[in-house]
């Protein structure tokens, strides 16, 4: 019998979708020498923001530079605090450290990997500016809660809605709720650029204004610098592939849905294996990844991939147990579900152009590994 090889991720399917179109995005800009703040990108970033439904959407270089352009928008700097959840991908906490603040994590909720809200007051004190949130692969946050801590305390919010395009909370887009709010195209996620992109939305035009002058050298006006800002700016060639994936953007995430369906309709009996659990008539899921709790991680994973299956986990070291996160003081233990969810979180293949037959053999071969135990 011959092998089935199911990849974790793909873009072939996609890619082929819009190659005649990302095409000719090449040859007209190739064509008119343009590649740094021009149509493409104006364009962009109205189409972005009409799909969000905010007053303004700005591109930028990359999802780690949205994240500390926003920040920097809001002027939080050193001697600065920032609620960040425990359980996200380190370029969460990097932007806070860029900045000159201080991360200060919250641990997670084991059914939606998303920030426990119970844990974020008890952190909060007079240095504490901001709460930047995570809608982590693909779920949004609960924002009426985040807001309610946030009026309460007068703090920021900042959204990190690098996971979750689509997705939405009470009928609302993510990417929407905070005051300033970051996302990343990376080629990866559910809308991603042919190379690093990121960007930025706001119902706030002072804070648009500022995000304005900060990705281009703090300069409105050539050569006329008025704060010292950054140099990035969403390039003309990714702002033009970026307009033609967006048509796509809403259709491939239905259809990963339903890929999903299969999923859980496969596996939902199995003891060993968890699902996220959240309530479907409050938030639509746009499923950036397919993470679920697992018992036996490394022997499933092993096993699968005997079988030809590839996973992968996300993410096997949280950021408060990093290297680079040392000096901050934290030890094993410390954010309990952060780190149980880093144990024992795994992600199944999950892309446009997976099939059925694809599915149904990765939910047999999981079955076979817990009956085998
Ligand atoms: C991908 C990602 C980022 C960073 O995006 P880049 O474009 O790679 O800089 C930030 N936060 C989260 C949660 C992400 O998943």
């Amino acid at each position: 019998m011959e092998q089935m090889i199911v990849p974790f991720y793909s873009l072939e399917q996609t890619n082929a979708q819009i190659h005649q179109e990302i095409k000719d995005v090449f040859e007209r800009l190739y064509l008119s020498s343009h590649f740094i703040l021009g149509k493409e990108l104006h364009q962009f970033e109205i189409n972005f923001s009409r799909f969000l439904d905010t007053k303004y959407a700005l591109g930028v270089g990359s999802g780690l530079d949205a994240l500390v352009i926003a920040l920097k928008s809001l002027g939080i700097g050193v001697n600065d605090e920032v609620i960040v959840p425990a359980h996200t991908f380190v370029a969460t906490f990097n932007a806070i450290s860029l900045v000159g603040a201080k991360p200060v994590p919250v641990d997670a909720d084991l059914k939606t990997y998303n920030v426990d809200y119970e844990t974020i007051e008890p952190k909060i004190n007079k240095s504490t500016k901001a709460i930047v949130v995570v809608h982590m692969y693909g779920l949004s946050v609960d924002m009426s809660s985040i807001n309610l801590i946030a009026q309460k305390y007068n703090l920021f919010v900042i959204e990190d809605y690098a996971q979750a395009h689509g997705a939405t909370f009470c009928n609302r887009n993510v990417g929407t709720f905070g005051n300033i709010n970051a996302t990343s195209f990376y080629p990866t996620k559910n809308l991603g650029a042919l190379g690093d992109g990121g960007a930025i939305s706001t119902n706030d035009v002072n804070l648009y204004e500022k995000s304005l002058l900060l990705r281009n050298y703090g300069s409105k006006e050539k050569y006329k610098n008025e704060i010292i800002g950054l140099n990035s700016r969403l390039d003309e060639l990714q702002a033009g592939f970026l307009n033609v994936k967006l048509q796509y953007l809403k259709d491939w995430i239905n259809q990963k849905n339903e890929l999903v369906n299969v999923y859980i309709n496969l596996l939902s009996d199995l003891e060993e294996i968890k699902f996220s659990d959240y309530n479907k008539d409050m938030y639509f899921h746009s499923y950036h990844l397919l993470v679920v709790l697992v018992t036996n991680r490394f022997q499933l994973v092993e096993f699968l991939k005997s079988r030809g299956i590839q996973t992968q986990i996300h993410y096997p070291v949280p950021p408060h147990l990093q290297e680079c996160y040392k000096f901050l003081g934290y030890n094993k233990g410390d954010f309990k579900n952060a780190e149980y969810i880093s144990n024992n979180a795994l992600s199944l293949p999950l892309f446009v152009g997976l099939n059925v037959p694809q599915i149904e053999f990765v939910c047999k071969t999981i079955k076979e590994f817990y009956t085998m135990k």
